[in-house]
């Protein structure tokens, strides 16, 4: 199957991730979508996270089963403790253990700065941040206790956040979720460094504009589209299959070397394109 832009999925290679177990948090939309059905291309059994939207989640469930691999949908909210500790505990009693987890549920609340309530600043950092911050604890207790298995992988487990270009590009009216995502960053950096001694690895995707049903307003109209892409030299949208290929490829040992990096997949969005012109 291709995508309708972008590489072709079926250059995923089918035995990659053989024999290990993902979770994909907010797996039943966009870019969790895409990167759940990838990981189970690979080979990997996955865990299709979601908080609303069972009807979804159990389509995506299908579409990775169709590979011959295991998978199941798994309601929780990432933002909530009790939530996210049974969820892991659920996985590992159902699919014996965690190797994959990709933190990707996130979410935007905009507003101009003065306008943001506080409600709407704390969802953000709630799901954004410390959701991340909390499947990452959870993941992590299960990497440990398993430790590295050679046959499955070289690393004990690896970590995949999403984060966005707006770890780095300031975005007004989104004060909340640059916010959360500049967290992230620094997070995913610091658990790095933290847990790379224990042969587990962190990472992140910073994808830059991708159609989804997060950003629909920034792309579902030739006008919005065409303003879109003075901001990406490489001239097009992206796609979830983007940010799916990247995090199997991420996930698996071609890049055991990679820890601690973010990987911008982004069209060169983060290359100021500004400046191809002035400066
Ligand atoms: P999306 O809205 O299609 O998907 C987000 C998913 O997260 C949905 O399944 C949603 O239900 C889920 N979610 C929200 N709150 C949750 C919670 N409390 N618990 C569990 N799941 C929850 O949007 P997307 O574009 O696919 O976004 C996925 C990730 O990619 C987000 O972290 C987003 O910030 C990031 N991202 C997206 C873009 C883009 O252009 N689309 C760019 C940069 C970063």
């Amino acid at each position: 199957m291709s995508s309708p832009e972008g590489a072709p999925q079926d250059v995923i290679p089918a035995d990659l991730l053989k024999g290990q177990k993902a979770l994909v948090t907010g797996a039943n939309s966009g870019i969790g979508r895409a990167t759940a059905v990838a990981l189970g291309r690979a080979g990997a059994d996955v865990v299709v996270n979601y908080v609303a939207g069972r009807e979804e989640a159990e389509k995506v469930v299908e579409e990775i089963a169709s590979f011959g691999v295991r998978a199941a949908a798994y309601e929780a909210d990432v933002s909530d403790e009790e939530q996210v500790v049974a969820m892991t505990d659920r996985m590992v009693k159902e699919f014996g253990t965690v190797d994959i987890l990709v933190a990707n549920a996130g979410l935007q609340r905009d507003a101009s700065f003065t306008d943001m309530t506080l409600a709407q600043w704390q969802k953000v950092l709630d799901v954004n941040l410390t959701g991340q911050f909390l499947c990452a604890r959870e993941a992590t207790k299960e990497f440990l206790r398993r430790g590295v298995v050679p046959e499955v992988s070289r690393a004990a487990g690896k970590i995949i956040c999403m984060s966005s270009v707006h770890q780095v590009i300031p975005w007004a009216g989104h004060v909340n979720y640059a916010a959360s995502k500049g967290g992230v960053q620094m997070m995913m950096e610091t658990l790095a460094q933290e847990l790379a001694p224990k042969k587990i690895r962190v990472n992140a995707i910073a994808p830059g504009a991708i159609k989804t049903p997060i950003n629909r307003d920034a792309w579902d109209t030739p006008e919005a589209q065409q303003d879109l892409l003075r901001l990406i030299p490489y001239d097009r949208v992206g796609v979830p299959e983007d940010i799916a290929r990247a995090a199997v490829a991420l996930a698996s040992d071609l890049l055991d070397y990679v820890v601690g990096a973010t990987l911008y997949v982004d069209g060169g969005m983060t290359l100021f394109p500004g400046f191809a012109t002035g400066g």
